[in-house]
């Protein structure tokens, strides 16, 4: 008897694009991985085994849900496109641990996980709510050890990049914040039907070992974003946007950035977190900000 090939392969996924007349949404993202070798490095990347509850993001018609439910105790996939309802339903059928939730997950409570945390994240991006979908998760009440997803390459830049870095930014303190970088690998476009327009990178994200909240979080990001506001204007200039501007302001900031041994003409890309957080500390002790 012939054995099926895998979903994510090109013969596998044509046949079932043939069989059930689908044609890819763009507006959803839908890039469909076929190249076997990759998705078994993501499953491999992301340290997949079979004690590992798996949320996945997007199973399109099921190539990495597949390979992951290989190697984990169960696969929670949650899906937007309900055309793919019959589909996943058929591809997955040998399956006994994958649940398929028809839910955007930008809105997912998580309800179904309940006993089953904490979870890997892992998963083939849709590119256009990247940031998103990462932000939605960090703040959202998912407990999870690690994400390991593919994504645009420029947006695994921006995530890796440090200070001075052109990449380095609001996304990469916010990312670097809960998280630390375990790994990535790019991905060529032809691993994928259709192709991409982009390059695509997969990255593996790791919840910071004894991560302790900053205690004046929430400044934190509004410091940072002021900080990266306009980015050829310098740190004071930026900060100034947060107050009514006014010369005493300026100077309560001059005094505070030397107090903290910053140069007076810094930009806000050159600090790094530990930096931002002793700015934002400084800047509430001194009524600076509230
Ligand atoms: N995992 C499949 C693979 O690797 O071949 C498909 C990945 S495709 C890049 C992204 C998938 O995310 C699509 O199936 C798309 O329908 C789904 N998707 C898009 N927006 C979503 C959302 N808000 N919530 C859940 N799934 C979404």
């Amino acid at each position: 008897m012939n054995k099926i090939p895998a979903i994510g392969t090109p013969v596998r996924t044509q046949a079932i694009i043939n069989q059930y007349g689908l044609w890819a949404s763009k507006r959803l993202g839908q890039n469909f991985l076929i190249d076997l070798n990759v998705l078994q490095k993501i499953v491999e990347q992301a340290k997949v085994t079979d004690r590992d509850i798996v949320v996945e993001i997007g199973p399109g018609i099921g190539a990495l849900t597949e390979q992951l439910a290989l190697h984990a105790k169960e696969v929670f996939a949650y899906e937007i496109d309900k055309k793919l309802i019959p589909v996943l339903h058929d591809t997955l059928s040998g399956f006994s641990n994958i649940e398929i939730i028809f839910q955007d997950i930008l809105k997912a409570d998580f309800a179904e996980l309940k006993g089953h945390q904490p979870v890997k994240v892992v998963a083939n991006l849709p590119y256009y709510i990247t940031t998103p979908i990462l932000f939605a998760l960090l703040k959202s009440r998912l407990d999870f050890t690690s994400f390991t997803v593919m994504m645009q390459k420029e947006v695994a830049r921006r995530i890796q990049a440090g200070p001075g870095s052109k990449d380095y930014g609001e996304l990469s303190l916010a990312v670097q914040y809960y998280l630390d970088v375990d790994g990535i690998f790019d991905v060529d476009r032809r691993s994928f039907l259709p192709q991409p327009g982009v390059d695509s990178s997969v990255i593996s994200l790791v919840k910071k070992r004894n991560f302790k909240p900053f205690v004046f979080q929430e400044q934190l990001f509004k410091v940072i974003k002021a900080g990266f506001a306009h980015r050829r204007k310098s740190l004071i200039n930026n900060l100034l946007f947060l107050v009514k501007k006014s010369p005493e302001k300026r100077q309560q900031l001059e005094n505070i950035l030397t107090a903290i041994d910053l140069p007076l003409n810094i930009r806000g890309e050159k600090l790094d977190l530990n930096k931002y957080e002793q700015l934002t500390s400084s800047l509430i002790e001194k009524g600076f900000i509230s």
